[in-house]
């Protein structure tokens, strides 16, 4: 059997896409030939924009459609919404860093909900249309941060390990069919988020953008080099591709050597 990485006549839906890694996932998977659903728990024109833009570019079917992921059943309605799922890109996420005596609960519970149950209800929603369909990709954005720890990350850390392990009992109950599912787990990608911290950090450790990125952002990260949200959409299309059809239950770092430390 040719190898093959075309994605056309596939519809896949991204958690969390109107930004960072999931858009750019979003893109790649697009440029593959797949119909894309994007989400976020906005309805703004710009959100709206950006489907078309992808539908413009790619000649694909692209729809934005709103949903909270911090409610289970939004995230079901979202895979119900998109009518078709044969790859699901659980990347929606959130952050709040405190010591864990002053983490506010309420960030406990949303961290919890938003990266990691959101994952379950949609993987829930989505293997009975995988099944039916006979194909299917599941692909979890777990993180460095789900393989090690930080200090004052607890959520963070709890969630994304957590969805690591929800990859593996999602891989082994869908073993013998032909539907996969991986974890991606980025180091520090530059995403607008990212980037836009850099001026804040280059004036707080008076270092030039050079200095700052190598020594204080990229401290962990032995590349030194940020990774991409191409590089994070062409892991995903690779884990959709046939020379991924065995490649189940495991992670996929990409992290310029983080987790080798
Ligand atoms: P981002 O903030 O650009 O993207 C997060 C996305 O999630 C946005 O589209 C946002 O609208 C969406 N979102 C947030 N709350 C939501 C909710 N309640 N319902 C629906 N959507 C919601 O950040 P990003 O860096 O692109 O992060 C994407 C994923 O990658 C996250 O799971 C994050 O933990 C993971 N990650 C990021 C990095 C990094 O360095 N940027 C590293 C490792 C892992």
């Amino acid at each position: 059997m040719a190898i093959t990485t075309d994605l056309s006549g596939k519809t896949a839906v991204i958690t969390g896409s109107n930004s960072g890694i999931g858009l750019g996932i979003a893109r790649e998977l697009a440029k593959a030939g797949a119909n894309v659903v994007l989400n976020s728990f906005t309805d703004r024109k710009e959100d709206h924009a950006l489907a078309e833009e992808i539908a413009d570019v790619c000649g694909v079917t692209a729809r934005y459609i709103k949903a909270d992921m911090s409610k289970g059943a939004d995230c079901r309605a979202l895979i119900e919404e998109a009518g078709a799922c044969d790859i699901l890109i659980n990347n929606a996420g959130i952050q709040h860093v405190a010591p864990i005596p002053e983490f506010p609960a309420e960030k406990w519970d949303a961290i919890i909900a938003i990266n990691l149950s959101s994952a379950f209800h949609t993987t829930a929603a989505a293997l009975p249309m995988m099944r039916k369909a006979g194909w299917g990709r599941v692909i979890n954005i777990a993180s460095a941060h789900g393989l090690t720890a930080s200090p004052y990350k607890s959520a963070y850390i709890a969630a994304k390990h957590g969805i690591v392990g929800l990859t593996k009992t999602t891989a082994l109950e869908t073993a013998e069919e032909p539907i996969t599912a991986n974890a991606i787990c980025p180091g520090y990608v530059l995403t607008p988020l990212v980037e836009a911290q850099i001026p804040d950090q280059m004036k707080t450790h008076g270092m030039d953008r050079d200095t700052v990125v190598r020594e204080v952002m990229l401290a962990r990260q032995p590349s030194k080099e940020f990774a991409t949200v191409e590089q994070m959409g062409g892991t995903a299309a690779f884990l959709c591709s046939d020379a991924a059809a065995q490649i189940t239950g495991t992670t996929i770092s990409v992290d310029g050597g983080w987790t080798a430390l």
